[in-house]
């Protein structure tokens, strides 16, 4: 039983918050799926299935590690009729929770959907974003796969988010000026215990 609390316990992953300079980095490609990146996307999948706060995606730089991998478990918005499924989600929801390695998007499409998000690495603070209703991705999965397949609702949307941790972007970036200025205390407050930590 001990044991299987240390292996667990090790599993776990900090995730980093605001202010820390991995969320502001460009992420590495990962040249191969070896040991260390299998290992990195187990660590990242038992942090985002046992956090305090559920979490339907998680990038690689909000565990501090700046490689191109994200984790994403938005199988929960499966309730909906199977017909307004996209091909995304009727191919990887039952793979869930998934990596991706490098994932990238082919293409947005024109039309765009706002609506509000939050980020496990920015505990409390939420915004409104706008984002391409629907994109095409391109990633390659654990067992070396790659898949190119269009994706729609909240895939599409965890997509992109998870995808711009890897560009050091953070969903702050994109929302309104006056909602940006509402969580500036919240921020500034998280940036300095994250300082403090990186002590
Ligand atoms: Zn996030």
């Amino acid at each position: 039983m001990r044991n299987i609390f240390r292996r667990l316990k090790t599993k776990k992953m900090r995730i980093v918050q605001n202010g820390n300079p991995a969320l502001r980095r460009v992420s590495e490609p990962v040249a191969a799926i070896d040991d260390d990146i299998r290992q990195l996307a187990d660590k990242m999948t038992y942090t985002l299935m046992n956090n305090d706060v559920e979490g339907v995606g998680l990038a690689a730089p909000q565990v501090g590690v700046n490689k191109r991998v994200i984790v994403i478990h938005t199988c929960g918005d499966n309730k909906k009729d199977k017909s307004t499924l996209s091909p995304g989600e009727i191919l990887l929801n039952p793979m869930m929770p998934i990596t991706l390695i490098n994932p990238e998007l082919v293409s947005l499409s024109p039309e765009t959907i706002c609506s509000g998000e939050g980020c496990l690495s920015l505990p409390g603070v939420g915004g409104d974003v706008t984002r391409a209703a629907r994109v095409v991705l391109k990633a390659t999965l654990l067992d070396g796969q790659v898949v190119q397949v269009e994706c729609a609702n909240l895939l599409a949307k965890c997509l992109q988010h998870e995808i711009d941790h890897l560009d050091g972007i953070l969903f702050i970036d994109r929302i309104p000026k006056e909602q940006l200025e509402e969580a500036e205390p919240a921020l500034k407050l998280m940036a300095k215990e994250e300082a403090k930590r990186l002590k």
